[in-house]
């Protein structure tokens, strides 16, 4: 089915400093980092492959990634990233061994037309002129301006710098200037400090004080959407404003393909934790978190045979957070967060929608060279449905037109999902392989390949693999509530474990600490991987942090760090 480091499981020792239950990319970060820091680790995940969402698979001699193929930042020179992944990859010594193929745009098709998104400033704006005329690209430059330094702010704060204690006063003090220079030094003057109270706000109150082109606002949904599976109103004016600045920058923007698919990243992330004496075990799906008698966590109890692991200084989860209280606190805990009403905070916390996946391999014969087909799709059936509507966008990812190893010589890969779009409520009630179920699937490979054929008309008569996924498969292979993307609100202020946590890895539970995509803003790759840097310096003592920080026997782990 696959190989490569994470898909090799490793003998389990009966007692570590740390355990991580799950290897998806926020586990796999955070469980490096402190093996990297010298404590021992052991990795416990229920699949028989690592990566979560972000895993890999091969059938049919084609190679298919299962989520993610958006990456920013994993080609930059060693020290320079402003990924959180690559950074976890530079802080623990390792590297994309086949390298990172690169390209700078995305095409999208929506109703009224074709727009080529070129990560580049002058042709945004034309683009918003063509589709919205004039008066949008005034609103535009309005908006890119009150942004300006915000997005050298948001860099400015890296994810390296942060902890869940008093002890964030040292570590992030070496970014105060930095942060300070960035909001006085953009065209704005001092009047750029105001800004600092847009970091913690979501894009929305931006757009809402720029624009109202409705065709403009309608774009600017689009992309915080594709970035965290959620509108502006929900999405970090931060991220965003990191994102454009990134995107236009003067000297160019490339986005990045890493050769071997997002697979490769969990390859380099598993050996990240075995280099530094780490242990990483497939096929252990986790049963119960073990707790003591003062209700702190002590350990994880396995479902194979009830075997306990014993944890004497921490356990990570990274199973999301609804998940994680649902199913894996014992009841002493649980009755404990019903009484304080966390229970219901995170009960009442929105989810974002599931997905539909369809992944074929095909013939190659015939279609546009590499370089004029490009990697990254984006459909756009009916604005008036909302950027949110069910199966209304549709991403699409054709890997091997940057990396052709993904499939046999002369054919393709194509991922295809509705984003983030698809309601669980649609499906919790249908049983799998039943009737009803495959032709809901049926149905939903329709749908996608409509979407499909808007970039390869003949697709059906291309196709030699093909494979639909639901939400159930999704909540199936990545084990989370609902198959859901994560959090439907914008975390940056928000901690789904409780309504009075400080947003980050804390859950309210004693020794217990939380990381991945339920515990940091903005969801995607860059979200969990800084959410492991997060959970895993908040473990450790200060004066480790600090060495990382100030790279007192690290390497220079990325811009600002
Ligand atoms: C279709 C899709 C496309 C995406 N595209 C992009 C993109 O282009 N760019 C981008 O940056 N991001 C993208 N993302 C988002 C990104 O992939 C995720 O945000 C990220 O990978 C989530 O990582 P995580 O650490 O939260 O862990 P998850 O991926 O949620 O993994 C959690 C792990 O915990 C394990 N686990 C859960 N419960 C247990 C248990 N009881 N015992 C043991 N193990 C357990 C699970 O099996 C899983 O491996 C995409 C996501 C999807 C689904």
């Amino acid at each position: 089915m696959g190989e490569g480091a994470g898909w090799e499981s490793d003998e389990l020792p009966d007692e570590v400093d740390v355990v991580v239950i799950g290897a998806g990319i926020g586990g796999l970060s955070c469980a490096a980092l402190l093996a990297r820091y010298g404590l021992s680790v052991a990795v416990v995940e229920a699949h028989y492959v690592a990566g979560g969402a972000a895993h890999g698979f091969v059938r049919d001699d084609f190679h298919f990634d299962a989520g993610p193929s958006y990456f920013l930042g994993l080609s930059s020179p060693p020290g320079e990233s402003i990924n959180g992944v690559r950074q976890v990859l530079d802080a623990v010594g390792e590297t994309l061994p086949n390298g990172v193929a690169i390209y700078n745009s995305l095409k999208m098709y929506f109703p009224e037309g074709e727009f080529e998104c070129v990560a580049n400033r002058e042709t945004y704006r034309d683009a918003i002129r063509r589709f919205a005329g004039d008066d949008a690209v005034d609103e535009w430059d309005a908006l890119e301006n009150a942004m300006s330094g915000l997005g050298d702010a948001a860099v400015a704060i890296p994810f390296a710098g942060m902890r869940g204690d008093a002890g964030v006063a040292l570590t992030m003090a070496k970014y105060v200037p930095p942060l300070v220079k960035a909001l006085g030094n953009g065209p704005r003057g001092a009047e750029g400090f105001e800004d600092a109270k847009y970091l913690r706000e979501n894009f929305a109150v931006l757009v809402d004080e720029h624009v109202t082109n409705k065709w403009l606002r309608s774009l600017l949904d689009l992309e915080c959407f594709v970035i965290s599976g959620l509108k502006a109103d929900a999405t970090s004016a931060a991220i965003m404003a990191f994102t454009y600045a990134e995107r236009h920058k003067e000297e160019g923007c490339v986005y990045d393909y890493p050769i071997g698919g997002s697979m490769a990243i969990i390859n380099a992330l598993a050996r990240g934790v075995r280099k530094h004496g780490g242990k990483l075990a497939l096929r252990s799906p986790v049963d119960q978190i073990v707790c003591d008698a003062s209700n702190a966590a002590v350990g994880v109890r396995l479902k194979k045979g009830g075997r306990v692991i014993k944890a004497r200084k921490a356990v990570v989860t990274n199973a999301s957070a609804w998940d994680t209280v649902s199913a894996l606190l014992p009841e002493s805990v649980k009755a404990k967060r019903t009484e304080s009403g966390d229970a219901n905070h995170t009960e009442q916390t929105p989810k974002c929608g599931s997905f539909v996946h369809l992944h074929v391999g095909f013939d190659g014969t015939g279609l546009p060279s590499n370089e004029s087909l490009g990697i990254h799709h984006l459909v756009v059936d009916d604005w008036r449905k909302g950027v949110d509507g069910k199966r209304n966008v549709f991403n699409i990812s054709i890997p091997t037109t940057l990396d052709p190893t993904a499939a046999p010589a002369g054919k393709h890969v194509a991922h295809v999902y509705g984003a983030a779009n698809e309601p669980w409520g649609d499906w919790a009630n249908v049983a799998y392989g039943s009737d009803e179920y495959e032709a809901m699937k049926k149905a939903a490979g329709d749908d996608l390949y409509r979407a499909l054929e808007k970039v390869i008309p003949d697709i059906r008569k291309r196709v030699e693999c093909e494979l639909v996924a639901t939400p159930l498969t999704q909540k199936r292979f990545v084990k989370k509530t609902e198959g859901t993307y994560g959090p439907g609100v914008d975390m940056t202020r928000f901690n789904v474990y409780g309504a009075e946590l400080p947003p980050g890895p804390a859950t309210g539970v004693t020794n217990l600490w939380a990381t991945g995509d339920s515990t940091y803003p903005g969801i995607g790759v860059p979200a969990a991987a800084g959410s492991g840097f997060f959970t895993a310096n908040s473990i450790v003592s200060v004066f480790k942090h600090l060495g990382m920080v100030y790279g007192v026997g690290y390497p220079k782990i990325g811009k600002n760090v």
